[in-house]
């Protein structure tokens, strides 16, 4: 009779290989649902003794096992913006098995003999000096033409595969800065056997020979094209693997739960009763850490495109003295007198390093008969609707108000959006004592936090920025203090996770075949796969990585 435990292994590790071992390439098609009739049918088969696995085969019959690796060529791309402004150096970057040969064909070192090209030395049988690069070390030199002649001088920067970027061998050639002398150089290189980088190859190729996952690959690409320091830190987080902890975590607990069920497939009967309370409690952990990083994109979103600050609150409580103040500026008309600002009035700056974009809106009022000010209260109303988050003034010398009430009844309590993404503003403590404008507990406690400041003085607005910035970042924080936050490819990945898992539940409530258990757990699996990259198709690859740009 076969070991159990060595048939439990083995069915561990077929599951593990079948999920993504085989990285990148394997064109995984994970099926579909099956009907509720199909469901019905695996129920009487299962009934009738009959163990069969259904879609779970369809699934295994379509991976196939494809050595992913790259196609072999060296490649060669300027690593340096090659549009605008020409800086002092310009960066070539070579990567491949050739790296070497080729870099060393077109740069001699400084004192070094002088030669004919590879091609010359060749054809007249002569000896061609080879350049020996040292690993991690920079070497002074010049790169030549064909025919020998220096067309710019250069450090050349050699690492030698696996230590490199890529895991390959790679070269760096720091060129002059500007165009001319890096395109020359790039044509050398090309002339020598190099082929051009596509876009991103070389972060795929990184990601391919397993020195990033997916995640980190992407993370590269954000912290490349980061407009904010926030959305820098949050990319470097994402780049120290981050995100591909919990991710990760979550699908090895899946693809071991997997395994579990599928030895039970096939030998239910020799084996000790199934725990479904543990496997339900396993897979709710799971679900509750998908749910966790989920919840961090909408700060990846907002990183990207910016937040919506709305200041909202009474006439003459101080919102336009507070957006003048915040942003440095005179952009909105401040008086004493009640309804002012008629509509809204915007101004765009950097909180924390997040890009925001502020609405100063007219002062809410209901008993108001100026038609003109009555639109803007409804436009007030729409942008706080509207908006990421909502900045709610009121004013420490009035203190808190019937009317402060109304606005925070109509425009947050009610106001899904706004609830839990909203700042308390308690200004003018210049002149009056904060405590005045505390609002009733329930009150106090819908807002992410309080801040007392004066708009007049600028006193403590640092910690009303540190407040929006704390209220944008309900995400997971690392232990080194970078928020990371999921992207939108992978937000969408993580919801068919957790949609899998939630129909797990489903599938053990309504007492389903193990079957149907396998097939939900499979789906999240691969798409947590899909996420660090360990089951991913090449169609997703060449989507995800073709917006990058073409050095990197
Ligand atoms: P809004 O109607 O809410 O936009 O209020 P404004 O910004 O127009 O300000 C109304 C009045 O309050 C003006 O006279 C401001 O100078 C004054 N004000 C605003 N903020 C402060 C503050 O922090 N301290 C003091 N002392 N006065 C302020």
């Amino acid at each position: 009779m076969r070991d159990l435990r060595d048939v439990r292994r083995q069915r561990a590790s077929s599951a593990t290989t079948m999920l993504g071992v085989e990285r990148a390439t394997t064109d995984v098609v994970v099926s579909g649902r099956p009907s509720a009739a199909a469901r019905s049918r695996g129920g009487r088969a299962r009934r009738a003794g009959t163990k069969r696995r259904l879609a779970t085969h369809q699934v295994r019959r379509s991976l196939r096992d494809v050595e992913p690796a790259t196609d072999g060529d060296t490649i060669v791309g300027v690593a340096t913006p090659v549009v605008g402004g020409a800086g002092g150096i310009a960066i070539l970057r070579l990567s491949g098995a050739d790296a070497m040969a080729i870099a060393g064909r077109v740069f001699r070192p400084m004192g070094g003999r002088r030669r004919t090209s590879a091609r010359d030395a060749d054809a007249e049988g002569g000896e061609e000096e080879v350049v020996e690069f040292e690993s991690h070390r920079a070497t002074y030199g010049v790169v030549e033409d064909e025919n020998g002649r220096v067309i710019d001088e250069v450090i050349a920067l050699a690492f030698k595969g696996p230590r490199s970027y890529t895991a390959e061998d790679v070269v760096e050639l720091h060129c002059h800065g500007g165009s001319v002398c890096v395109q020359r150089a790039l044509a050398r290189c090309l002339e020598e056997g190099a082929r051009l980088a596509r876009n991103g190859e070389f972060t795929l190729r990184a990601f391919l020979n397993g020195r990033l996952d997916l995640t980190q690959a992407e993370a590269v690409h954000s912290l490349v094209s980061a407009r904010t320091t926030a959305a820098a830190d949050s990319a470097l987080a994402s780049m120290r693997g981050g995100l591909t902890t919990p991710v990760g975590e979550a699908r090895r607990t899946c693809v071991d739960l997997l395994a579990e069920l599928e030895a039970r497939l096939d030998f239910d009967d020799e084996m000790v009763p199934l725990d479904v309370k543990a496997i339900e409690s396993k897979a709710a952990s799971a679900r509750e850490t998908i749910r966790k990083v989920l919840a961090t994109a909408k700060r990846g979103a907002l990183l990207e495109t910016g937040v919506t600050v709305a200041i909202v609150g009474r006439p003459n409580v101080g919102k336009s003295r507070l957006l003048n103040a915040l942003t440095r500026s005179e952009r909105s008309i401040v008086t004493s007198r009640e309804g002012t600002t008629r509509d809204v009035v915007e101004a765009t700056m950097n909180i924390g390093g997040i890009p925001a974009t502020l609405l100063d809106t007219a002062g809410i009022r209901s008993e108001t008969d100026d038609e003109v000010e009555k639109i803007g209260v409804e436009r007030s109303r729409a942008a706080a609707a509207g908006a990421d988050i909502v900045i709610f003034v009121v004013d420490a010398e009035r203190g808190w108000t019937g009317e402060d009430l109304a606005i925070w009844e109509s425009e947050i309590s009610r106001n899904e959006r706004a609830r839990g993404s909203a700042v308390l503003v308690i200004n003018k403590t210049d002149i009056a004592d904060p405590a005045n404008a505390a609002p009733p507990a329930d009150v106090a406690g819908s807002f992410s936090s309080i801040v007392s400041i004066s708009a007049a003085t600028g006193s403590h607005l640092d910690d009303l920025e540190s407040a929006v910035v704390a209220t944008v970042s309900g995400g997971s924080v690392d232990a080194e203090g970078g928020a990371w936050a999921a992207n939108q490819r992978q937000a969408e990945a993580l919801q068919i996770a957790l949609d899998s898992l939630d129909r797990l539940e489903e599938t053990i409530a309504a007492d389903m075949p193990l079957d149907f258990w396998t097939i939900d757990l499979r789906e999240a699996a691969f798409a947590l796969g899909s996420v660090t990259g360990e089951d991913i198709t090449e169609d997703v690859l060449d989507t995800i990585f073709e917006r990058f740009c073409i050095g990197k």
